[in-house]
Formats: structure tokens, sequence, C-alpha cells
């Protein structure tokens, strides 16, 4: 009998789509994945890139529903035939979709899973922290990425990873890292060590006063992250038109200390300061 050979089925699944991040988990590391997950069968989970539906075919009987959005138009419409019929698939990127109406439906909170494209993997991020509602729309999220990104995510204040990831982040979710997977685990596999962390998203942890205006204060003293902080602050302030000195004053915040050692409620009370 004539065997398939690997190029005739990479040709039959398609081959990976580098530009849509496609490295796909291997059959080994599934189980450990999803019992990191630890789902229960009431859930509804909203997965981020099912791919070829190794997460998806595994979840499906465990849960009351999957939802599944995937930016590759080939695999979505794959996808109905390698799950089950409580998978909804939704051709779309995930930073465009209206993901009001994606879960109008779906009792909430839900949860969210994904084993993401690591280009794009802040943007989602950002974009999962703003959707979430403080909880009430996504309970938690666990997410693969890079290990490296997973380092800056959990960074603590004043050392080198620590940055505006960790800040926002931190404001909205508690983290934690769940599992280390090699390259190996992925094919085609990545250049980089990837890491499975937990979001579970809660209320603000501090008071912002304005969330764009937090955005604006932290990036921008995140880029002068070495200077002290009243040197990083003056471009910032003087972009809300008003002193470096005494916002500074009034959250009442050492000058000399370097930005990268403020935490969430520093920087919190920086922004209403300027405000
Ligand atoms: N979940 C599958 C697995 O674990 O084998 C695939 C993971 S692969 C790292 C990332 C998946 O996300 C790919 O299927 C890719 O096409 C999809 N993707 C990339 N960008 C996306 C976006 N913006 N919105 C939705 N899906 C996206």
């Amino acid at each position: 009998m004539k065997t398939r050979s690997e190029p005739n089925r990479r040709r039959v699944q398609g081959r990976p789509r580098k530009r849509f991040g496609q490295h796909f988990l291997e059959p080994a590391w599934v189980a450990k994945v999803i019992d990191a997950i630890a789902t229960a069968p009431g859930d509804t989970f909203l997965e981020i890139g099912p791919g070829r539906g190794a997460l998806t075919a595994a979840l499906g009987p465990r849960v009351r529903q999957v939802v599944a959005v995937e930016i590759d138009r080939d695999l979505a419409v794959a996808l109905p035939g390698r799950v089950g019929p409580n998978v909804r698939v939704v051709t779309g990127d995930l930073l465009d979709v209206d993901l009001d109406a994606l879960v109008r439906d779906e009792p909430l909170p839900i949860r969210v899973a994904g084993n993401l494209p690591y280009n794009v993997s802040s943007p989602i991020l950002f974009r999962l922290l703003q959707a979430a509602d403080q909880g009430r729309r996504f309970r938690d999220a666990t997410l693969m990425l890079q290990q490296e990104v997973a380092e800056r995510l959990a960074a603590a204040p004043g050392t080198a990873g620590y940055g505006a990831l960790a800040i926002q982040v931190r404001l909205l979710a508690d983290i934690d890292r769940l599992l280390t997977l090699p390259p190996g685990a992925f094919r085609p596999p990545p250049k980089v060590t990837s890491t499975l962390v937990r979001l579970r998203f809660h209320p603000p942890a501090a008071d912002v006063g304005d969330s764009a205006a937090f955005e604006r204060v932290v990036r921008g003293l995140f880029q002068q992250r070495r200077k002290t902080l009243l040197n990083a602050l003056r471009p910032v302030a003087a972009g809300f038109g008003c002193s470096a000195e005494e916002a500074l004053d009034r959250a009442r915040l050492d000058p000399t200390r370097r930005p990268e050692t403020l935490t969430v409620e520093d920087m919190a009370r920086l922004t209403r300061a300027v405000l």
C-alpha cells in the first residue's frame, strides 16, 4: 500500500502561514494544555486562532460551547469537519471582530483560550483587557505566549522586563504562569520557548482617573525609563498642560526615582495628578 508522503500530507492540510503566526500544537501537548486550562462542563469558551483544531477538538466535548475565531479562511472552512456541533467557527480577525455581537447569545462571563499568533500577541492582550469588562464579559484567559512576553507581563517593578505591558495587565488582571513549552511542542517549531499563562480579569486595581490618560502617562514614562522621574515626566506633563514638579508633588512621588520603579498605584496617582 502506498503511504502518504510528508510533502503530500502538508499540501492536503495547507502550508502553515507565517504571516498568521501559525505554529500548531503537537498532539503530545494537547492534554497538558487542556489540563492547565481546567475546564468545567458549564463553561463557554472564546478560542482565539483555533487553526487546525488541536485544542478546539479537545475543548468541545468538555464544555458547553466554544466560539472559535480564525483569521485564515482555509483553516476556518475546514474546522467544522474536525470538531463537534457545539463549536461555532467565525472567520475573522480577533482585532476587528465585534466581540459584543460574538458573545451576545452566550451566558456571561465566558472564558478565553488561545495559542496566540506571536506577531500580534500584545495587541490581542490589550484588546482582551479592554473587552473583559472587569471580568463581567471574560472571566479569564489562558493564553500561549512567547516566554519573553510572559515574563514581561509578570515582571516586578524595578526589574528589566517591567514596562507598560506589565502595568496595563496588572491594573486589570492577575497573572499566573502555568506551563513552559519547548519549541518542539509545535509544528513548525517557533524559534522561541513558549509559556502558557492565565489572566484572571478583575476591576481596576487602582483609580486611574481616565484610562486613555493613564495609557499616555505609562507609555510616555517608559519611553524614558532610565531618566529620573522628573525629567521623564516633563514632556508627558506638558502634554496635559501642567508642570512635572507640581504633578509629582500632588502625587507624593520622589522626583529622583526612575519610572521603572513605579507601581500601578503610583502610576494611577500620577495620572490623576496631571489631569
Ligand atoms: N490553536 C492552534 C493550535 O494550537 O494548533 C493554532 C495556533 S497558531 C499559533 C495561531 C492561530 O491563530 C493560527 O491558526 C492563525 O491562523 C490564527 N490567527 C492569527 N492571527 C489571528 C487573528 N488576528 N485573529 C484570529 N486568528 C488569528
